[in-house]
């Protein structure tokens, strides 16, 4: 077992010694069948417990809204145009 993988505690995860690591390892993760086949995406994060680094798995709707800037935008202004239909239909008293 690699020195750097431990079971580090007290959040007794398993943890890595720097961000490299873990984000190696989160990437070796993100290409196994069953993670593909289950849209899970791994990354790592600094873990405020133990300040070392941890993966944690996101749903790929999650990890792309973190990740992808636009994507992002496109989602808001979506809420935003149906919050404004939503609120023009209510004050003309047009049903939807
Ligand atoms: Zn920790």
């Amino acid at each position: 077992m690699d020195v750097s993988l431990n079971i580090h505690p007290p959040c007794k995860k398993v943890s890595f010694d720097n961000k490299q690591f873990a984000t190696v390892r989160s990437k070796e993760i993100n290409q196994e069948d069953d993670v593909k086949s289950q849209g899970l995406h791994f990354r790592a994060y600094r873990c405020p417990v133990c300040s070392k680094y941890h993966l944690t798995k996101m749903e790929m709707a999650l990890a792309r809204w973190i990740n992808d800037i636009a994507y992002r935008n496109q989602l808001r202004e979506e809420a935003f145009v149906r919050r404004e239909v939503a609120y023009y239909n209510r004050r003309n008293r047009i049903r939807e």
